[in-house]
């Protein structure tokens, strides 16, 4: 008989009670350090106080107004996002995938807008993941995520990463823009050359292009800085986010610049919880967090220890890691063919540490923020207890 939950994910059979900062208690009592933060969600930890608090107090004035009122939450929110990054204007949403079409329904409307409907195709990545709505479906390309799901949705194009050559032959006149993921997460946390994405800025300004930043994963302080693109000196005209943006309560974002933001009128795009006075209120209290002076420096700081030992880790263990990549605290250990990332993954739960599987055979680290170097010292502790159980197959395989 079915699931009376609908049995969409293959779960690990472990059940969380309660959690603090990098941990997490079972219902069943077992402690296990938690560097996946609930797919890079959890950006400040498990029960953080100033996020519960301010939770708990919003939520017991008013949860919801809809968005026929004012939301001075949200007013805020939306202030201090502009403030801290290239945007104008922002609208907030609930998912990643909202946020994704949000995204694409502004890049679309601009072109519209400005004369020339014709050109609404995106330029997407092999490899890319925007969600699982019909259209970023598309937008991912992912042949298995879109068997039997009808036809995709149009105007969606996939080029190579990191593939300029790919990137020019692929535009014409109803190129509307280019969408990318500055390290792509699903795909197998694999970073953008900063000198690629600095020449998609330069292809979109030579052709009237709009740069789309899918940031959902990569940015809320993931990176060492704020959001990942600034590490490559560019702006987007239109970014996404959600993920670590409302610390594990659902929120998303898309943040543009006035020229883009401008067409959405009233009425041309909604959500009935989007931006509502809980979601915002969340929202700021991580800012607080992740804003406050010296905070981006030290996810820096353990981030640059963590990429050390994991250098380390890798170097000890040649049959079955084969190297590491990322940037800051989404870290990818891309394993030997010989070894699959999900028995890493299984093997690192039988040492008490949770992560991630990722395309392409990696094994996905991201950690919250706030985690300490003594969190990373336990943590490669158990990843190299994790490698040595997995080893003597390892070898025994890449030896037939
Ligand atoms: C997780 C993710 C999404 C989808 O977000 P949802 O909240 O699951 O809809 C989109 N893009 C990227 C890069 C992601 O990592």
């Amino acid at each position: 008989m079915i699931p009376a939950l609908m049995p969409t994910y293959n779960r690990a059979d472990l059940a969380f009670e309660r959690g603090e900062g990098a941990r997490l208690w079972t219902v069943d009592g077992r402690r296990f350090l938690d560097f996946g933060a609930g797919i890079a969600t959890t950006s400040l930890g498990h029960s953080h106080p100033h996020l519960v608090k301010t939770i708990a107090e919003q939520a017991a004035k008013v949860m919801h107004v809809s968005n026929l009122y004012r939301v001075p939450q949200a007013e805020q929110l939306a202030a201090r996002h502009v403030a801290a990054s290239f945007a104008d204007s922002v609208f907030f949403c609930n998912s990643g995938a909202e946020a994704n079409e949000g995204m694409v329904k502004a890049v679309r409307k601009y072109h519209a807008e400005n004369g020339h409907p014709e050109r609404f195709h995106m330029i997407c990545f092999e490899g890319a993941f925007h969600g699982r709505t019909l259209a970023m479906l598309s937008a991912t390309g992912n042949e298995k995520y879109l068997a039997g799901f009808g036809p995709p949705v149009q105007g969606f194009e996939h080029v190579p990463f990191d593939n300029m050559n790919a990137v020019r032959a692929a535009i014409n006149s109803s190129t509307a823009g280019i969408m990318i993921e500055p390290i792509q997460g699903e795909g197998g946390v694999r970073p953008a050359p900063i000198r690629f994405l600095q020449e998609l800025r330069k292809v979109c300004d030579e052709y009237g292009l709009l740069l789309a930043l899918d940031e959902v994963q990569t940015g809320m302080g993931r990176s060492g800085k704020l959001w990942a693109h600034e590490w490559a000196g560019i702006e987007p005209d239109v970014m996404s986010s959600a993920k670590g943006i409302g610390g594990g309560f659902p929120l998303g974002a898309i943040l543009a610049k006035e020229h883009v933001a401008k067409h959405l009128k009233p009425g041309t795009h909604g959500t009935t919880y989007g931006g509502g006075p809980l979601a915002c209120s969340a929202g700021n209290a991580v800012l607080d967090v992740i804003l406050a002076p010296g905070f981006l420096d030290g996810v820096e700081k353990v981030a640059r220890y963590l990429w050390n030992a994991m250098e380390s880790l890798a170097a000890n263990h040649p049959a079955v890691v084969e190297r590491v990549q990322g940037a800051g605290l989404l870290v990818g250990l891309k394993l030997k063919p010989e070894v699959s990332n999900g028995e890493m993954q299984s093997a690192a739960v039988a040492e008490g540490l949770l992560t991630v599987a990722a395309g392409m055979n990696v094994l996905r680290l991201a950690p919250p923020l706030i985690i300490t170097e003594a969190d990373v010292d336990e943590a490669i502790e158990m990843l190299d207890r994790a490698c040595r159980r997995l080893t003597p197959s390892a070898a025994k395989a890449a030896a037939k």
